[in-house]
């Protein structure tokens, strides 16, 4: 008999302050896909769900695809946006009947209207509807919030281990290997988490330059391959978060008799991101100045500069349409600069009805919060117009379709700015190919990622810099107001012991 899997996918990054609440539409921009129709959009893709496909059909599982949801990182989900897709997914585990098993793809930082721990009350639930014995395992991001309740009602939380994130295909075959295995009987995982009194950890959990993450991966890989221990997974937490669960935590899932064992890795773990805490990410963000002059000096090598304006990321819930790069590049009137991306639909809108080749004034940006940059008015001349829709072919995601929605490029004097009405990050190369334009050739290039644009960018660039241009995503956590937060916590207080209130 084959076996019964309910595979879902329900992901969000909740950035608690942004002032842009999550809506049923933002699913629909990305994705929203009820049932088996996830199947088809995601075949052959990398990530989870692909993983999770090619997994079904090796294992020759009988899955229940109960749907797809993922959207850019924004505000709290409202009340609507988290019971509709809750209930789409529970709602299929109850149709179902008898399950076997649960695949998930989850994000584990996504809070919402009314819960604060929102993967935590869809693992609590889907348990309540399979039962005590079914075998449950979800992938998370490496920059979930985690918590005690979703190690105790799944089996297992199977983390990325790379940022940027390029391995959500091999985590959720991880995940699937192991829910086949339990299913056979060879395996009885259990999964604990200890999070520690700690903020921030492990430098965001970077893995693109030797530092503390690869450290703590390289230990977790090895305490993985112990007998009695099933997964280590690395939580280097999500810091925009006004949630009692926002900071880095480890999750161990163990077969019975190993839980001291796991506890100890637990520990262990935390102890070595406690002695090396202040190896934080701050350190890695620079003045917009500093990348007006790298932009000024060049280097005599090939490729563009790229500017990364980290702090308006919409990967980490920034408004995407921040000013103060475009802003700066203007008044030093540097040429040859391609800018992705700036969200702003009414430009695109004015840009459409004028047709490619006119010229407009335009207002460009600084919609959202003009605190953080005022609207940029300038002479334009739209390049292109198209839908915004291309699939990726970087290595993150790859061949996942990316919807910027309607697009124009406008030329601001020496600078392309592809203008989107749907936030996406700018991870991938396409950004730029799709709309005419070959980032490899330019002098400079912007994008609003703080990351994950690595993984494309990094091979073309000449240089980097990662700039803070005073986005929603600044790495100075004294702007932030948390209210919610446990307490007392590093750094925000006085704290000697980071296991002393931990949670376990
Ligand atoms: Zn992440």
């Amino acid at each position: 008999m084959a076996y019964r899997v309910l595979i879902a996918q329900f992901m969000h990054e909740t950035n608690t302050f942004s002032k842009l609440a999550t809506t049923l539409d933002d699913y629909r921009r990305r994705w929203l896909i009820d049932g088996e129709a996830m199947v088809p959009r995601f075949s052959g893709t990398k990530n989870e769900i692909g993983g999770y496909i090619d997994a079904a059909k090796q294992y020759g599982w009988q899955a229940v695809w109960a749907g797809a949801a993922n959207a850019t990182p924004s505000g709290k989900l409202t009340r609507e946006t988290w019971e509709t897709i809750r209930d789409m997914i529970v709602g299929a585990a109850r149709k179902a009947g008898k399950l076997d098993g649960v695949c998930l793809s989850l994000h584990g930082a996504m809070v919402t209207e009314t819960e604060d721990d929102a993967e935590g009350a869809l693992l609590e639930a889907l348990r309540g509807v399979v039962g005590p014995d079914v075998p449950m395992a979800t992938t998370l991001d490496l920059h979930a919030n985690a918590t005690v309740r979703m190690a105790r009602h799944a089996n297992a939380l199977v983390s990325y281990r790379t940022y940027p994130h390029i391995d959500g295909y091999e985590r959720a075959v991880q995940a699937a290997a192991l829910v086949q295995a339990a299913m056979e009987g060879k395996k009885k995982p259990r999964c604990l988490l200890v999070q520690p009194a700690m903020l921030e950890g492990a430098e965001h959990g970077r893995t693109t330059q030797p530092g503390l993450m690869l450290d703590l991966l390289a230990k977790a890989d090895k305490f993985e391959a112990e007998p009695g221990i099933d997964v280590v997974s690395i939580q280097a937490g999500f810091t925009w978060a006004d949630i009692p669960y926002t900071g880095p935590s480890i999750a161990v899932s163990h077969e019975p008799g190993a839980e001291a064992r796991a506890k100890a890795i637990a520990q262990e773990l935390i102890d070595d991101m406690w002695h090396r805490r202040e190896e934080g990410a701050a350190k890695f963000y620079r003045p917009i100045a500093d990348g007006i002059a790298a932009a000024r000096a060049g280097t005599g090598k090939k490729g563009p500069l790229v500017i990364a304006d980290g702090t308006d990321n919409p990967g980490g819930g920034g408004y995407s349409d921040t000013t103060p790069v475009l802003k700066a590049l203007i008044d030093a009137g540097i040429e040859g600069v391609a800018f992705g991306t700036i969200y702003d639909p009414r430009t695109v809108q004015q840009a459409m009805k004028a047709g490619v080749g006119a010229e407009i004034e335009v207002s460009l940006g600084g919609q959202t919060d003009p605190e953080m940059g005022a609207p940029v008015k300038a002479k334009a001349i739209v390049k292109m117009l198209s839908d915004g829709r291309f699939k990726n072919d970087g290595p993150m995601n790859a061949g996942v379709e990316t919807n910027m929605g309607p697009t124009a490029v406008l030329r601001l004097g020496g600078i392309d700015v592809v203008t989107i009405s749907n936030r996406i990050q700018t991870i991938d190369l396409q950004v730029f190919l799709s709309q005419g334009i070959d980032p490899a050739a330019k002098n400079v290039v912007v994008v609003k990622s703080v990351q994950h644009f690595r993984a494309a960018y990094a091979p073309i660039a000449r240089e980097i810099v990662l700039v803070d241009s005073g986005g929603i995503c600044s790495p100075d956590i004294s702007r932030l107001k948390f209210t919610k937060l446990r307490r007392p916590i590093w750094p925000l207080d006085g704290v000697n012991d980071p296991h002393a209130g931990a949670r376990a």
